[in-house]
């Protein structure tokens, strides 16, 4: 991936993290949207394999560092790195450290939800046989109901919100439940949007020069950005659509950036008049 992109909305800086690479069933990203409409903007390989990133947001305001959902981690075993096909292994601590930040330098940790791609890198193995918090001075956000769906899950989502990811953060001190929308940061708001999963939230950006919103697994990657192109993996499949038909003109009519954490192709676009992709950033 090219660590060097990034979008500068004047104050604030936003930049791309490895989180660790992964191949999905193109079905799985499309759910009932026919493969002959989706592999022509998404194509996939011989066994309908497609390549997704895994790609954690750095903001940096010059006081702060955030960040926005941690990856896959560094704990998978080897069976379930070939389970999930990774081709790129989690990397975020280097990345960070090339641009000079270190774990106790991030303030902020931002869960869009607690799945296993995206929550994964909140613990990690330190290399000798020791599991810790990965940013441990971090105040951890997630939304109250994406938290009690981790503590009691249900027979499906069981397969994704993995204990192991979550070890000691309760017990830290560093974890934040949030209740719907709140200022995180001066310009860093979280909304509630539930759809994905109960407690999804979205990410909203604002510097002195633009505005950026990260719609999570509401807006995985630019090709989903028909409202009725919705994963298989959503939970509640007509909230997302709902969704989608409310939020994408409201960030469009702002203008912002809509930035992405799956998309192999770019990491963020804007969208033009007719609210289409326009104006991309890869
Ligand atoms: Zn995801």
């Amino acid at each position: 991936m090219n660590m060097t992109v990034s979008l500068a909305l004047g104050s604030m800086t936003i930049s791309w993290l490895c989180g660790g690479d992964f191949e999905l069933d193109g079905g799985t990203m499309y759910g009932a949207v026919p493969k002959i409409l989706w592999q022509k903007k998404y194509p996939p390989d011989g066994e309908n394999y497609i390549r997704m990133l895994n790609a954690p947001l750095l903001i940096q305001t010059g006081r702060h560092n955030i960040i926005i959902d941690t990856g896959l981690g560094n704990k998978l075993s080897e069976k379930q790195r070939q389970i999930f096909r990774v081709y790129r292994q989690w990397s975020m601590v280097a990345d960070l450290a090339r641009k000079g930040i270190s774990r106790e330098d991030i303030d902020v940790v931002i869960l869009t939800h607690c799945d296993f791609d995206h929550a994964g890198g909140v613990v990690m193995a330190d290399g000798v046989g020791g599991r810790s918090l990965t940013f441990p001075r971090a105040k951890h956000i997630i939304q109250r109901y994406e938290w009690e769906d981790v503590s009691s899950p249900n027979i499906r989502s069981i397969h994704t919100y993995w204990p192991e990811n979550f070890l000691g953060l309760a017990e830290s001190g560093l974890l934040e439940l949030v209740d719907g929308d709140a200022e995180i940061l001066p310009g860093i708001t979280v909304r509630l949007t539930g759809g994905h999963t109960r407690g999804h939230q979205l990410v909203e950006m604002k510097g002195t020069e633009g505005c950026a919103v990260h719609l999570g697994d509401l807006f995985p990657t630019h090709t989903h950005d028909n409202p009725l192109w919705i994963m298989a993996y959503d939970n509640f499949p007509l909230e997302v659509v709902e969704l989608k038909q409310r939020l994408l003109p409201e960030y469009r009519q702002k203008n912002c950036w809509f930035t992405f954490y799956h998309d192999i192709f770019m990491k963020a676009c804007r969208f033009d008049e007719q609210g289409k992709v326009g104006q991309t950033l890869s």
